[in-house]
């Protein structure tokens, strides 16, 4: 849907992270023409990087986040109903440290927490005693109470991607691996010049701009826009190491710190424990942050601390830093830097920007409807408020039907096994219907995912080419979906063969 720069496109938003997708979403759903402009893969910044909490973040409570925790705990609730095969709910056991925090500050928290939001669907917290319950067995004999309490885990890159495609049905032109490389202002009107990745230039016009580049922010502000908006960002890497799976336990685990700050371990993907994370102030390139021995060091002794069998450095089959793109308070630690999102709007010679900082995933779709309240008041406000009801793409359900909707994956097509159909509920709920279509066992074809058999079909790569954006292995094996944990060499060399074959891909969404 390409524009000539004379005919203008309301809003260009810079960045296909979580907030990009989700404002993209929100504007094309009210009418608004929009660009969003990518310049990797989408969710390739911070998004992917995530804890994959959609948490209210009992943290914050002790820094008197009171807003932050409660329009998440909102939001958790609004993510259930629109995603329910992105986001599940989760049981969270957080043991009682003599010497860290004392018992009843923890309780009085898990009660505020609790209470923020009566209308929650999720169950309350707890006290648990270990002697009684299966948790104990995992943590050394010294830890004899805690309490359990809920929230939820997301995909954190599927979600950005399933807002990304309902934005593009709703008639946004996404433009992936194109970056915006500078932008100015001409009679009334932004003039933005993008370059795709293959180095072909094209400008279009924009009535406004909302910077949504994440830890990027600073750079598109000073560099795009010509904003002096150094300082804003503060840049804080977090890293994550992933182990095989460490305890059978199907809830979550939430250490306390000596330094004050939590590590999770968290059961992943069936096979595997996600552990993290880490808060370091970080410089330079947020797209090459990467974990140092110290964090992981840091890592492993936090879940030692707990874990009555250890967690050893040879356990990691993966790990990864992202950078927070976190608003500047001013605050000494960055563990203690607010986790608030604050927006930024410059409009001079009648052109606006909206410059966005810090947020979390869980609030993303907030966010959205907080810009285009300030995108109405630059332009003129278009539609209503309307996503926390209208679900993303294939989450046409409810959450206590999950498992009757795989189930019925498994009926429609009996040559899928059972992780397989779990898997495509889950990347893709009721949509995966359309995708398998009516094909039986023969005309499937290969399983490109090898010898895990988690049911990678070539229809399957055709519609992430095709409908979602993806070209290369990691597009397809790290971000649509985590099976790069599961995979061989031999898959591998399949999959960027077959992508190969079809790397016409762009032109098709
Ligand atoms: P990004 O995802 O970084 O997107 C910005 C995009 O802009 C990038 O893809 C980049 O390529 C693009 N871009 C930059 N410059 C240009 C340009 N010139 N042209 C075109 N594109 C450009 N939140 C939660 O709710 N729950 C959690 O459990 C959680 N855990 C976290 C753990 C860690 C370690 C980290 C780092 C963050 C965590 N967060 C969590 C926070 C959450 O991940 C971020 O707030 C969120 O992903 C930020 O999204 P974004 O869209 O602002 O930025």
């Amino acid at each position: 849907m390409a524009k000539a720069a004379s005919d203008p496109f309301d809003i260009v938003i810079i960045g296909g992270g979580i907030n990009g997708a989700g404002i993209a979403r929100d504007a094309a759903g009210r009418g608004y023409s929009v660009l969003l402009a990518e310049m990797n893969d989408l969710a390739s910044g911070t998004s992917s990087w995530s804890t994959k909490l959609i948490h209210g973040g009992l943290r914050y409570l002790e820094h008197f986040e009171f807003r932050l925790v409660r329009e998440a705990l909102v939001e958790r609730e609004v993510l259930l109903r629109i995603a329910p095969h992105a986001v599940a709910p989760m049981r969270f056991i957080l043991p009682h440290h003599d010497g860290i925090r004392r018992a009843f500050l923890i309780r009085l928290g898990l009660f505020l927490y609790d209470a923020l939001y009566l209308k929650r669907s999720l169950p309350g917290s707890k006290a648990i005693r270990f002697n009684r319950d299966p948790a104990g067995q995992t943590l050394k004999p010294g830890f004899q109470k805690g309490f359990e309490y809920s929230d939820c885990a997301v995909d954190d890159t599927r979600l950005v991607i399933l807002n990304a495609r309902d934005a593009a049905d709703r008639g946004a032109d996404l433009r992936v691996r194109t970056k915006v490389i500078s932008a100015r202002r001409d009679n009334g009107l932004w003039r933005i010049d993008l370059q795709d990745e293959h180095g072909k230039r094209e400008t279009v016009g924009a009535r406004m701009i909302i910077n949504a580049a994440g830890p990027w922010a600073d750079r598109v502000a000073s560099t795009v826009t010509g904003l002096n908006a150094e300082g804003s960002v503060r840049m804080v890497r977090g890293s994550h190491i992933v182990v095989r799976r460490h305890f059978e336990d199907s809830r979550a685990f939430i250490f306390q710190n000596e330094d004050d700050r939590v590590i999770f371990a968290i059961p992943y993907r069936d096979d595997f424990t996600l552990i993290g994370t880490t808060d370091c102030d970080y410089e330079g390139d947020p797209a090459k942050a990467e974990i140092t021995p110290e964090e992981t060091n840091y890592m492993l002794e936090a879940v030692n601390e707990y874990f009555a069998r250890p967690v050893q450095q040879t356990d990691i089959v993966w790990q990864f830093s992202g950078v927070r793109p976190l608003y500047d308070d001013g605050e000494e630690a960055a563990a203690k830097t607010t986790r608030d999102y604050v927006l930024s709007d410059d409009v001079s010679d009648q052109c606006a920007v909206i410059n966005i900082y810090g947020g979390k995933l869980t609030t993303y779709r907030k966010l959205a409807e907080t810009v285009l309240e300030r995108i109405g008041y630059q332009i003129g406000a278009k539609g209503k408020p309307w996503t926390s009801t209208a679900q993303l793409p294939g989450g046409d359900f409810n959450r206590s039907e999950f498992e009757t909707l795989v189930d019925r994956a498994r009926k429609t097509y009996g040559f899928l096994s059972d992780r397989a159909a779990r898997r495509l509920t889950e990347a893709y709920g009721t949509r995966l219907f359309t995708i398998l279509g009516d094909r039986n066992a023969a005309e499937v074809g290969a399983d490109y995912s090898g010898a895990a058999q988690l049911g990678l079909y070539a229809c399957e790569l055709d519609h992430l080419i095709e409908r979602e954006w993806a070209c290369s292995v990691d597009d397809v094996l790290w971000r649509r979906s985590k099976l790069g944990l599961f995979v061989d060499q031999d898959a591998i060399n399949k999959i960027d063969h077959y992508l190969k074959e079809r790397r016409s891909c762009s032109k098709s969404h």
